[in-house]
């Protein structure tokens, strides 16, 4: 997931006519959209193609950010999914949250051993009175859900990274700047030494065909954290937060500061007011730099978002974030705009 891959082009040969075809088809069917899905890093591009099964069939975007997002948990050699990096105890803890169109909303956190905690999250919407599940209550529903307990499954990086972690045993990351350590503790910015930034999520956000919008987001959250931290990605209005007559937003990055400004949230408010994807983004980056002053420097969020009209914009902190664009006629990797050059 560290490696950037190319950007992957469409060929542009037929698509007017593609296009030309499917509006027609989707008057007929009284649709008005031309979906399209979005989600965080590299990996998106890989969970865009199931998203997009769903999405050109026709297909609901809840559908597509849960199945989407499964292929990014299935992905042993990533950094979702009960192959990422553990906490301090070793443990693989998961974190995540799904919304539909109609403020439906559902998240589990702090749950072990189920290797889809993203359709966790969305039982817990659809057959629970409750928004958010944790730790082994969120594992009992799982397992009353049908849901197996898998072992835990380290990929070989995650395996590597956290027996150097545990040769030093101080409480920090081997991935992480030591001196970002120095100075700002153990839960400094996860900067690998290549000069990108760890990071361990996929959120994706998709507009449907009936022009409606959902998100998901899931997460392994930091690597080495302590027991029992829980980030922004399963937090509703941090996260992620989908207002259907607005537009949606997903974050990504150091949790706390993204929960301290209640990213996802205050993005879709700033849509509200007229901003575009972009420019709301970038107006919670500019938030969260200004609340941390000189500590900024170390640490990356990112937020991606999408507005009613199926628009999408991205900002992040320093470089190196990048999105995953799918609609009919694109598939590609997008370099997101930063406040640090
Ligand atoms: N936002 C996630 C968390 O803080 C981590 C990430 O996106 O890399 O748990």
């Amino acid at each position: 997931m560290y490696n950037r891959r190319k950007f992957i082009q469409t060929s542009a040969l037929g698509i007017s006519a593609a296009i030309a075809t499917g509006n027609k088809a989707r008057a007929q069917e009284g649709l008005s959209k031309s979906p399209v899905v979005i989600s965080t890093w590299d990996a998106g591009l890989e969970a865009n193609k199931a998203a997009w099964a769903v999405l050109s069939a026709n297909g609901r975007a809840l559908d597509a950010v849960e199945r989407g997002v499964m292929v990014t948990e299935d992905s042993l050699s990533c950094c979702v999914g009960l192959g990422a990096n553990p906490d301090r105890d070793g443990l693989v803890t998961l974190d995540a949250c799904i919304m539909d169109e109609a403020f439906n909303c559902g998240a589990v956190a702090f749950l072990e051993r189920i290797k889809h905690p993203i359709s966790v999250a969305r039982r817990v919407m659809e057959k629970t009175p409750h928004v958010m599940l944790v730790g082994e209550g969120a594992q009992q529903f799982a397992l009353a859900e049908g849901f197996s307990l898998e072992p835990q499954q380290l990929s070989e990086s995650a395996q590597r990274s956290y027996r150097e972690w545990l040769q030093k045993s101080n409480y920090r990351s081997p991935r992480i700047n030591v001196e970002n350590q120095k100075e700002h503790g153990p839960f400094a910015p996860a900067k690998l030494s290549s000069g990108e930034w760890n990071h361990d999520t996929i959120g994706m956000l998709a507009l449907d065909a009936f022009g409606n919008l959902s998100g998901s987001c899931t997460t392994s959250g930091a690597g080495f954290k302590m027991r029992g931290r829980i980030g922004d990605s399963p937090i509703i209005g941090a996260g992620l937060y989908v207002d259907n007559e607005v537009g949606a937003c997903v974050a990504t990055g150091q949790g706390e500061d993204v929960i301290r400004v209640a990213g996802s949230s205050a993005v879709v408010e700033a849509m509200r007011s007229g901003k575009s994807p972009e420019a709301a983004c970038r107006q919670l980056i500019e938030r969260v730099v200004r609340i941390k002053k000189e500590k900024a420097k170390d640490i990356q969020v990112a937020f991606l978002a999408i507005d009613k009209k199926g628009a999408v914009g991205s900002f992040s902190i320093h470089p190196g974030f990048s999105y995953a664009l799918r609609t009919a006629d694109q598939e590609k990797l997008v370099v997101a705009k930063s406040y640090f050059k």
